[in-house]
């Protein structure tokens, strides 16, 4: 009989490394870079903060009306029944009212005027009769209703944004209002990436309408890791398809690692005869070859080459996908500086029977949607085979499966990675 060798087929393998076992080694062993650069706050979405931001002003700055309506001084409210006051001016939003308000009186208040000197509450419109000069206010309008006091929003000297931030449109915004118009944030990374494989025709060269040479197959990896990377927003570089052999696989590697701060290869990492980037690595760089617990995506080379972090991706477009958002993105965004790095992953009602062995955790394709009672569920795409990439293009979460775990039955809670969040941009 055949002494069998580990494969990826294997059903559980005592030597495979565990996902979280692969996260800490993989956290232990970068560090983020510290290089910043001063930029404009227009151009600095997705961008991350290299300093904490101090609010040099409170918003708003000063109180101001929060309704339409008439400001007054507490002490005018009548203890029971009405009150009638004289109406003296008027505010506006940007021109505001500079008569001091005493008790009996009242100013005609616009929203986001300022609070004339001597009001603390403002009753809205409907709340009085009369108008122009006089109006007759109720006992029941609220100490200090309808005002936006000064700094209620964000305080002079607070931190409103800490480094590590990826910037998002609110954050944008929140820093518009501050009057701060240049922001400090790390460079971007610069990745380059290239694919291997003699079977793959590129699309750059691609004549529309001709067909694929038998045995060849389109070079989607390439496109996937682009679009992937686009999303990050890192700077890439492409450097295109390179072929199973030794000596193009090498010169790529070098220049990869020459030009940028991480270098990310698809394909060529088992240890099959025509594996290069496996073989050369073990010459050039300080690289561990991982056999990953998970499925799908089991090889994993991980390592330092020349001063770049290499990552080298399993070649099938599944295993691409489910390791560069389980490994790669985390990584990436930790060495541009951000804090927080890690998907998230929520619990869902599983709708499908889904068939798994125990000894790996599986990142099973999954489409997820609120039900009737409002309740979140998730369902699988269907055959989960790692060149199914189409499985990913349907899903709009990732199943993720727990190692220990024997299958899952329909009405078993699961954990779900959604897409939006996951997946970048
Ligand atoms: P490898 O790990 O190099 O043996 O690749 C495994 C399988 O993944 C290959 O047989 C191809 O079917 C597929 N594959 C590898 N590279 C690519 C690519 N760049 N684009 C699409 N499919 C790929
Ligand atoms: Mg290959």
């Amino acid at each position: 009989m055949i002494e069998k060798q580990p494969s990826c087929d294997d059903v559980s393998e005592p030597a495979l490394l565990p996902v979280t076992e692969a996260r800490r080694r993989l956290f232990d062993s970068i560090e983020a870079i510290t290089q910043d650069e001063c930029i404009p706050l227009s151009g600095s979405l997705h961008r991350v903060l290299s300093v904490d931001v101090v609010s040099p002003m409170d918003v708003p700055l000063q109180a101001n009306s929060a309704m339409d309506g008439y400001a007054i001084h507490h002490s005018s409210i009548p203890p029971v029944g009405e009150a009638n006051l004289s109406v003296i001016g008027t505010a506006w939003a940007g021109q505001p009212c500079e008569l001091a308000v005493t008790t009996g009186q009242a100013v005609r208040i616009f929203t986001g005027a300022i609070m004339p000197t001597g009001t603390d509450t403002v009753v809205i419109q409907e709340h009085v009769r009369g108008g122009s000069d006089k109006i007759d206010i109720d006992s029941d309008v609220a100490v200090g209703r309808n005002v936006r006091l000064a700094g209620e929003d964000v305080t002079q000297g607070q931190v409103v944004l800490c480094k590590g931030r990826q910037l998002q449109a609110a954050d944008v915004g929140v820093l518009a209002s501050l009057g701060i118009h240049t922001v400090n944030v790390f460079r971007r990374l610069k990745v380059a990436f290239f694919t291997t494989g003699d079977e793959l025709q590129s699309l750059d060269e691609q004549v529309a309408g001709e067909t694929l040479a038998p045995g060849m197959l389109f070079d989607s990896n390439r496109y996937t890791l682009a679009a992937l990377l686009q999303g990050l927003g890192v700077e890439t570089i492409d450097l295109g398809i390179v072929r199973d052999n030794e000596n193009d696989t090498r010169e790529a590697l070098e220049r990869a690692a020459a030009k940028a701060d991480v270098v990310i290869t698809s394909g060529g990492v088992s240890a099959g005869e025509a594996d290069y980037v496996t073989r050369v690595f073990h010459e050039l760089g300080d690289v561990s070859f991982w056999k990953l617990a998970i499925r799908p995506g089991r090889p994993l080379a991980y390592g330092s080459l020349r001063g770049a972090t290499f990552f080298g991706l399993p070649g099938n477009p599944v295993a691409v996908m489910v390791t560069f958002l389980e490994f790669v993105q985390p990584a990436l965004r930790y060495l541009g500086g951000m804090s927080e790095v890690q998907p998230m992953a929520i619990p869902a009602r599983c709708l499908s029977n889904l068939r798994k062995s125990p000894g790996r955790v599986e990142y099973q394709r999954g489409i997820m949607a609120v039900d009737d009672s409002g309740q979140l569920v998730v369902q699988s795409t269907g055959k989960q085979g790692a060149g199914r990439l189409s499985s990913m293009s349907m899903a709009n979460c990732l199943i993720v499966i727990d190692s220990e775990v024997d299958g899952v039955q329909p009405g078993d809670t699961v954990a779900v990675q959604p897409f939006h969040g996951l997946l970048p941009g």
